[in-house]
């Protein structure tokens, strides 16, 4: 058991055992990339083998260290044993006083956006003021061990103002403690924080990978395996709870917005189709977005005419095929850029129907 248990982004991997090796670990880590390629995970490893008993650039995952930093691989449920401590009706001030904080091991801390409530979470769990203050105060206390590890799971829910206080912490770094925070770019932090971290982007896994990861952990079979992967991207961690049917059906709804747009017909029914998107709460905005962007990078490839272009929607290779007949690749730029702007309004709590329409109009009328 050990670091080299990690399945992908090799380089990362190498790069932080050299830093623990050397004894130059950086105060603050950034791990950025889309969900599901192991960022949580890496960085449990990486406090584990920052707090190992036995081994400096590695771990064994036999000492009592050890053991105990591993209990943070399944956060959920220390998430739900936390809310239910606190009591489920916490008000705000409950919250900030009772900072939800995931703690197996002094020396080790994981800390991830709190949904205050269990059985109706909050729609946009956050990292709050009383969770950043908790890790500032602790960040200087010696460790019991040879360091301090706290990760920031969702960095990028931290309002601006909480990310202040964080930059404080920044500014003035603890001896002996590392603060890793996760996110899924760069940009949706502070470039004050960012410029403080040192920063590893975790690029999606070669599709082999993912299958292999599903047949160790899973009881997925054959074909399914290999949709699953196909659909999850590069993401093992999508991969492993993806409804299969549902993810599929969701890209060809994403799809058929996109022919009717290009289409430049059919009205009513585009804007019955985002609507039906628009209310799809299971599905978070963000990911639908990454639903779209993964079509139109396909849509580029085929526009652009490039041999053999590596889909990252196989399955609906006919249909992505037929559309970039009608549309251009400066279509599917606007496209592109039409979603980034979506994208950024996500962050600013836009209405989900009002953007998909506007993106869906502009598409129409350009088409
Ligand atoms: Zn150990």
């Amino acid at each position: 058991m050990g670091l080299s248990d990690f399945v992908g982004n090799e380089r990362i991997v190498n790069a932080l055992r050299g830093a623990l090796r050397a004894e130059r670990v950086p105060h603050a880590l950034l791990f950025t990339g889309p969900s599901g390629v192991g960022k949580y995970t890496l960085a449990r490893m990486f406090a584990q083998a920052a707090t190992c008993e036995r081994m400096k650039d590695d771990f064994c995952g036999e000492c009592d260290t050890c053991k105990r930093v591993a209990l943070l691989a399944d956060p959920t449920s220390l998430v739900r044993e936390g809310l239910a401590e606190r009591g489920e009706s916490a008000d705000a001030a409950m919250v900030e006083r009772t900072p939800l904080i995931l703690q197996t091991h002094p020396d080790v801390w994981a800390v991830v956006p709190d949904p205050v409530r269990l059985k109706t979470p909050v729609v946009r769990p956050m990292l709050r003021v009383g969770q950043i203050r908790a890790v500032q105060r602790a960040a200087y206390f010696q460790p019991m061990g040879r360091r301090r590890v706290f990760i920031l799971d969702g960095a990028d829910t931290m309002r601006w103002d909480v990310a202040n206080v964080f930059l404080k912490i920044l500014e003035e770094p603890p001896a002996s403690a590392t603060l890793i925070l996760i996110a899924p770019s760069p940009y949706s932090l502070l470039p004050t924080i960012v410029s403080r971290c040192m920063q590893f982007h975790f690029a999606p896994l070669p599709q082999a990978d993912v299958e292999r990861i599903l047949k160790e952990k899973t009881d997925r079979k054959g074909a399914e395996i290999t949709l699953a992967a196909q659909l999850a991207e590069g993401s093992p961690g999508l991969a492993m709870e993806m409804d299969v049917e549902l993810t599929a059906q969701r890209r060809k709804d994403a799809l058929r917005i996109l022919t009717r747009a290009a289409q430049g017909q059919g009205f009513a029914q585009l804007f019955a189709d985002t609507a039906a998107m628009a209310k799809d709460r299971e599905t978070t905005f963000e990911r639908q977005l990454e639903i779209f962007y993964g079509l139109l990078t396909d849509l580029l490839e085929l526009s652009a005419k490039i041999k053999n272009p590596m889909l990252r929607n196989k399955p609906l290779a006919k249909e992505l095929e037929a559309l970039s007949k009608i549309v251009d690749a400066a279509w599917v730029m606007r496209a592109i850029a039409g979603v980034d702007e979506l994208h950024a309004g996500a962050r600013r709590n836009l209405n989900r129907q009002l953007g998909l329409d506007a993106l869906a109009a502009s598409l129409a009328m350009n088409g």
